[in-house]
């Protein structure tokens, strides 16, 4: 996927300003910053839950979306998870990760096992989000938005409702499935830490602009400024 360009103006500000990136198959991309510089209303426009004022975004190649063109967003095989994990209270946890498919129910019902088993959940099928811990919640929201074989998963701080003594844990465990299932991952964070455990590629963002991009380990080494020095510094 590569967005060209983005522009999103809120009140005369502009704040996501001329945005471009390519995120690849199989692939963490990290869009990462300080609260406020822009992560989130990017990942809206990609997902097409905000509309930009200019730019495009494109998949294989094909346009999915500028100003006047635009693919709606349930059409555009992108997988979502939030901070929150919003699943549905009313539905078992098998509903919740079928939510999103269609086709023969036996086939549903095969897929939804395989990611539950994938996410170690299997015994919980037919419980319920209320009966589960933080950690499990969101281990049935990352089965959820990856069992319609999405081409690319968007993730906005997905892990920091958790419990610190988790996270560590949950991170590597998302991240082996998400290999597994060969997305093109564009995980949003303001924590250089979970950038530098997570990504192949970090774009690091400041007041709307992505001011550097590439490996974890040459951003961290080669911080593009001071300002890029003080944000990485406390890792630890
Ligand atoms: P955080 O790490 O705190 O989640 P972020 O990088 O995700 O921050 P955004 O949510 O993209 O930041 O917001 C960028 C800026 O745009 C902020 O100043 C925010 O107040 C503003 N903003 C976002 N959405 C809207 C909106 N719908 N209307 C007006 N301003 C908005
Ligand atoms: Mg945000």
């Amino acid at each position: 996927m590569e967005i060209r360009n983005l522009v999103c103006t809120f009140g005369g500000r502009k704040v996501v300003d001329d945005v471009s990136l390519r995120i690849r198959a199989g692939q963490v991309t990290c869009l990462l910053g300080p609260s406020g510089c822009g992560k989130s209303t990017t990942l809206r426009m990609i997902a097409g839950i905000e509309m930009q004022d200019s730019g495009e975004i494109y998949v294989d190649g094909k346009l999915i979306c500028d100003t006047v063109f635009r693919v709606p967003p349930e059409r555009r095989e992108i997988g979502l998870m939030f901070q929150d994990f919003a699943l549905f209270p009313h539905l078992s946890v098998a509903d919740n990760v079928a939510f999103g498919l269609k086709g023969p129910k036996e086939k549903k019902r095969a897929r939804v096992e395989e990611l539950l088993a994938k996410v170690d959940l299997l015994r919980y099928i037919d419980g319920y989000p209320h009966q589960l811990s933080g950690g499990e919640q969101q281990r049935v929201a990352l089965a959820r938005a990856l069992a319609p074989r999405p081409r690319i998963m968007l993730m906005d701080e997905p892990f920091s409702g958790l419990d610190n003594r988790l996270r560590d844990g949950i991170r590597d465990e998302t991240l082996a499935i998400l290999k597994e299932e060969d997305a093109a991952v564009l995980l949003v964070t303001h924590e250089p830490e979970e950038a530098m455990r997570m990504a192949d590629e970090i774009a690091l963002m400041r007041r709307g602009r992505i001011v550097q991009q590439g490996a974890p380990y040459n951003v961290y080494t080669r911080p593009v400024d001071k300002a890029a020095v003080s944000f990485f510094s406390d890792i630890n």
